[in-house]
């Protein structure tokens, strides 16, 4: 079940509880019963779901329900809770830092998406100026150093492997001497996988785990493998100290549930989803907000509501018409910023409720670093002309108008480049409002807005 449907289902459910006179232990159940089919069917595991539905008997008091309260929200709110709870271990994993040299390495099935995440993850540390580099210590797979090397000169990140050389320990300990020699500061270890969990994977990954001694060992599940997800992960974190996970192919026909599952297996956090093919379709993993969309609750309409919240009354029409229409402009994300500005030190609290403006953009306890950026992106953007502005072709910012808009601003074509990078990325998330009826504010859904809160 691909989650747009799974919230549709927990919805009905919801709903048919809501119809109900009496909520009486029986409705509940029979409400808690049809959420937890909908969540198996979304490959969450058995006992996961058996045990939340216990917690959620528990939690939910039904004097307050048969009190009047608004059922539907308080049973959403603990289903919420529950699967937020889930999904976070209650340790954060091992943060690499920008400047001292960290072993990152990568684990998980042939096919899972490992080498591409391994690239994504370097590219994704590299714009942010760090200096990465890739070890390929896959030596099972025929053409896995070829992938790599192929993506790392791409993405101009150094990478070190071997055709010759069949001893996956040597080729990792060397490529990860070789990397800390030159102090690279984020030193990433492929590792074979294999088509399905066998003991030759196991042994090699301990032996390459034991000889390169890494800071931290990423698992990467595709998750499309349904209800395997645990058992799979289980059995990763079984031989070798898994301390994050990373979940690929959430674009096309994901089911998030085995996101639960892995976590749950390897109590380890999500750190980030893969979404696409591209070394750009990687994105930070957020509890809250994927526990809306796996419920169906990060729905657009209460995308409305915050921007009702959060934007001035006088502009919300505007923008509101220009993304129905798809055309999330620079000059529009200009606008945003000008407003998270003016707001002050709130700004960035309130702004933060828009998809897109988090954990990227304006990272907790950086709040001042954000600030500076903000500004530094505005700068820039000063420079550009009403056509930029107000495009929505991608292609229109060619090399000589970057080069003039650093020259215009003063800043360097890289800042450039990640000022337009990080427009990209607001206007892929923003332009899935397209051609969705925008609703009047006295439409709006309080129960979205209380739920993302
Ligand atoms: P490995 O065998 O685990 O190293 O897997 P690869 O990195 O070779 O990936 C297997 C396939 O999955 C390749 O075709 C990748 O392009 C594709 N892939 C990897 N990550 C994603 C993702 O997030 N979304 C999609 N759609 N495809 C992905």
């Amino acid at each position: 079940m691909v989650l747009a449907q799974l919230g549709g289902s927990i919805a009905r459910a919801l709903q048919q509880m809501s119809n109900a006179t009496i909520i009486d232990e029986k409705v509940l159940s029979e409400c808690l019963n049809e959420i937890s089919r909908a969540l198996l069917q979304s490959d969450v595991q058995f006992k996961l779901v058996r045990d939340m539905q216990a917690n959620i008997k528990r939690i939910v008091n039904l004097d307050d329900l048969a009190a009047g309260h608004n059922k539907r929200r308080i049973i959403q709110q603990a289903v919420f809770n529950e699967l937020c709870k889930m999904l976070d271990p209650g340790k954060p994993s091992f943060t690499p830092k920008k400047g001292k040299t960290s072993v990152v390495m990568f684990v998980g099935l042939q096919g899972s998406g490992k080498t591409t995440t391994c690239t994504k993850y370097a590219y994704y540390h590299q714009k942010k100026g760090w200096k990465p580099a890739l070890v390929c210590a896959d030596t099972f797979r025929a053409g896995a150093f070829d992938q790599l090397k192929q993506n790392a000169t791409k993405t101009k990140i150094p990478y070190y492997g071997s055709y010759m050389e069949s001893d996956p320990v040597k080729i990792a300990v060397e490529g990860v001497e070789t990397f800390k020699k030159e102090n690279r500061d984020l030193i990433i270890v492929d590792t074979s996988g294999r088509h399905k969990q066998e003991a030759a994977l196991f042994e090699e990954m301990r032996q390459v785990s034991e000889a390169t001694k890494p800071d931290l060992i990423i698992f990467v599940m595709d998750s499309s493998i349904g209800q395997a997800a645990f058992d799979q992960a289980q059995a990763f974190k079984q031989s070798v100290a898994v301390g994050a996970v990373i979940i690929t192919k959430m674009d096309g026909h994901a089911k998030g549930g085995g996101a639960l599952s892995a976590v749950a297996a390897t109590k380890s956090p999500v750190i980030f989803i893969g979404t696409g093919e591209h070394m750009e379709e990687f994105e930070v993993f957020d509890v809250k907000p994927f526990v809306s969309r796996l419920l169906g609750m990060g729905d657009w309409s209460g995308f409305m509501d915050k921007i009702h919240e959060v934007v001035p009354t006088d502009q919300q029409p505007e923008l509101l018409q220009k993304l129905s229409e798809g055309s999330f402009t620079l000059r529009l994300m200009y606008e945003q910023f000008q407003n998270i500005l003016k707001m002050g030190p709130i700004g960035q609290v309130v702004f933060s409720m828009l998809p897109g403006f988090s954990a990227e953009l304006m990272p907790k306890g950086h709040e001042k670093e954000s600030q500076a950026k903000i500004k530094r992106y505005m700068t820039m953007m000063d420079s550009m002309t009403n056509a930029e502005l107000d495009s929505t072709n991608p292609k229109l910012m060619n090399e000589s108008r970057i080069m003039r808009i650093a020259r215009g601003s003063g800043r360097s074509v890289r800042d450039v480049t990640e000022m337009l990078e990080e427009y990209k990325r607001l206007a892929k998330i923003w332009s899935k409002m397209k051609g969705l009826k925008i609703p009047k504010k006295g439409e709006m859904s309080a129960l979205s807005r209380n739920m993302n809160a």
